[in-house]
Order: structure tokens, then sequence, then C-alpha cells
């Protein structure tokens, strides 16, 4: 059985522009961990919350697949990251020159080193308190109005040099960006994060 000193469960990879937060619209691989502790009802990846024998692959494989992508960012998603010990992925992808990014929910306690962390926590499992102040952004995906003032008590616990995104679920985005879009200009701390690569229909 493959275990974490030379493998990784890993649902899928590709290389794509990142769409999301700060680091929008520059090049990313993406490594898609598989399965996830959080259960979000408008989850577009529920295919990740599992775990096959077939999607543990070696770190050599993910190095390889790395040392082709001419640039400098590698986004480690899910499903939810932290249910893994991930400081052999991120040594392998800085032996590479590249920089570490994850997306979490921060479910779970983060292990790695990580250049730039996306905290986005979510209603239906709560974030873990040690993990506020590690974001480098925080990401809080706005579903319903009420969604705008929880994100407010998040932001409390981050660091002062985190930055603040709301981002309208994809199915409710007509609905609720004008809700967000007010929220902004009383509280400019705030910036809005579009899902900009499925506006251009990529990965
Ligand atoms: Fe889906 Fe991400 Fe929510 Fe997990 S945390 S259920 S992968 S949206």
């Amino acid at each position: 059985m493959p275990n974490y000193d030379s493998h990784i469960p890993l649902m899928e990879h590709f290389e794509t522009l990142q769409g999301e937060g700060l680091y929008g619209g520059y090049a990313a691989y993406f490594l898609r961990l598989a399965l996830c502790d959080v259960g979000c009802v408008w989850c577009d990846v529920k295919e990740s919350w599992t775990l096959s024998d077939d999607q543990w692959k070696p770190l050599e494989f993910v190095k390889e697949k790395l040392s082709n992508f001419k640039g400098d960012i590698v986004v480690v998603t899910g499903g939810e990251p932290t249910l893994h010990p991930l400081q052999n992925l991120t040594d392998t992808i800085h032996e590479l020159g590249k920089r570490t990014h994850m997306e979490t929910a921060g479910t779970n306690a983060i292990s790695g080193q990580w250049d730039w962390i996306t905290l986005s926590p979510k209603k239906f499992k709560p974030c873990l308190e040690e993990n506020y102040p590690k974001a480098s952004e925080l990401k809080v995906v706005i579903f319903h109005k009420s969604d705008l003032e929880w994100a407010k008590s998040m932001a409390e616990k981050c660091d002062p040099t985190c930055k603040f995104y709301l981002q309208p679920e994809w199915s409710k985005r007509d609905k609720i960006l004008p809700e967000i879009l007010s929220f902004i200009q009383e509280n400019p701390q705030w910036a809005l994060s579009l899902q900009s690569h499925k506006y251009i229909n990529i990965p």
C-alpha cells in the first residue's frame, strides 16, 4: 500500500490560470488531492470526496509533471488538503524552485511549508482557530446575504496583513452580486473575487 513518504493521493492535476484571489490571472499548476471532510451543499467537485487506490501517485510522478510547467505557482487544493501530511509534497515543489500555494477550508492542522495560504472557511465544518492567523488571503464564498456578516467575524481572527476576498457562489452570482458590491463599498478592506476561469471556460 503506498504511503505519504513517497506518494500523494491525487484526484486530478492540470495546468491552467488561477481564477481567484490575489494571484488571479497567473499561470498555475493545480494538484487536486482526494478526500474532503467538509461537505458543502454547493460543492462543484463532489468527485473529490472519496479516495480510490489508483489515485495514489508517486511524488516522482508529480515532479515529472511540474518539471514541464514553466510557471511558478503550484496550487494544492482538494477536496480538503489538510487531511494529508504535506511536508514531502511541499519539499518536492520547492526543490523545483516553484511556489507552494494551498487552498483550504482549514478544518485540520496545516503541515508543510507554504508560500501562500488561501483560507476559505465553510459553515458546514468549522475552521480550526489556529489556522486563521496563517491565512495569506481569506476568501469567503457568499451564498446568502447573511454570509457577509459571517465573513466579518472571520476576518477579525486573521493577521493584519491578510487580504480579504468575497466570492459569489457560482449558482447565486446574479442574485448575490449587488449585495456584495454594496458591502465592499461600505467595507473597502474587502475585494471581489470572481471565478474568472468559469467565465472563460477553462479548468
Ligand atoms: Fe467541495 Fe471544497 Fe466544500 Fe470540500 S471544501 S465540499 S471540495 S467546495
